[in-house]
């Protein structure tokens, strides 16, 4: 279909968003992938109006993905984030080091920004939550949640911090010590 076409069938959306104010009625935004095959409301069984969706290739928090939520929270009025990441994204079918040099010989210039590509959606989520964290723009206590999203079964799997070190064991340089 050519997007003429494709513009000519859209519907007229007048009247949608009237009573809908901007501030997300459940002050929350979500960053995930622009994957064409997430509902990114549906997963969550949100509607309109409920939440800031920010969407980008591989739902990487990038500093315009900061730029935004930073924005989101003080002007909007949002707190919580979801980050979720899917099973079978374009993400983990080429590396950044190949696609710099896709670009590269296509373009005679290297990109300015990492492409983003990882290997595992649960380390990426992980590490992406590190960073919402960390970051000195978001709100001291802001509540991040990250998840996987499986698009064969449709389950939305939470990425849980990585378990800590049970209190009980003791490091091995204090058990030679004591065992000493
Ligand atoms: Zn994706």
């Amino acid at each position: 279909m050519s997007l003429d076409e494709l513009l000519s069938r859209r519907p007229n959306p007048a009247g949608v968003v009237r009573n809908l104010s901007a501030p997300p009625i459940e002050r929350l935004a979500i960053v995930t992938c622009m994957d064409a095959r997430i509902a990114a409301f549906g997963v969550f069984g949100l509607r309109l109006g409920d939440a800031h969706i920010i969407r980008n290739a591989g739902a990487a928090v990038t500093s315009d993905v900061i730029r935004s939520l930073a924005i989101s929270q003080r002007k909007l009025g949002t707190r919580n984030v979801i980050l979720m990441a899917h099973t079978g994204c374009g993400m983990l079918s080429f590396t950044d080091d190949e696609f710099i040099s896709e670009l590269t010989d296509a373009t005679g210039q290297p990109p300015t920004w990492r492409p983003g590509t990882f290997s595992d959606p649960v380390q990426h989520v992980r590490h992406g939550i590190a960073q919402l964290r960390t970051s000195p723009f978001l709100h001291a206590d802001t509540v991040v949640r990250g998840f996987v999203f499986d698009l064969q079964t449709g389950s939305v799997d939470e990425v849980r911090d990585e378990a800590p070190v049970p209190a009980t064991r003791k490091p091995a340089r204090a058990e030679a010590a004591s065992s000493g």
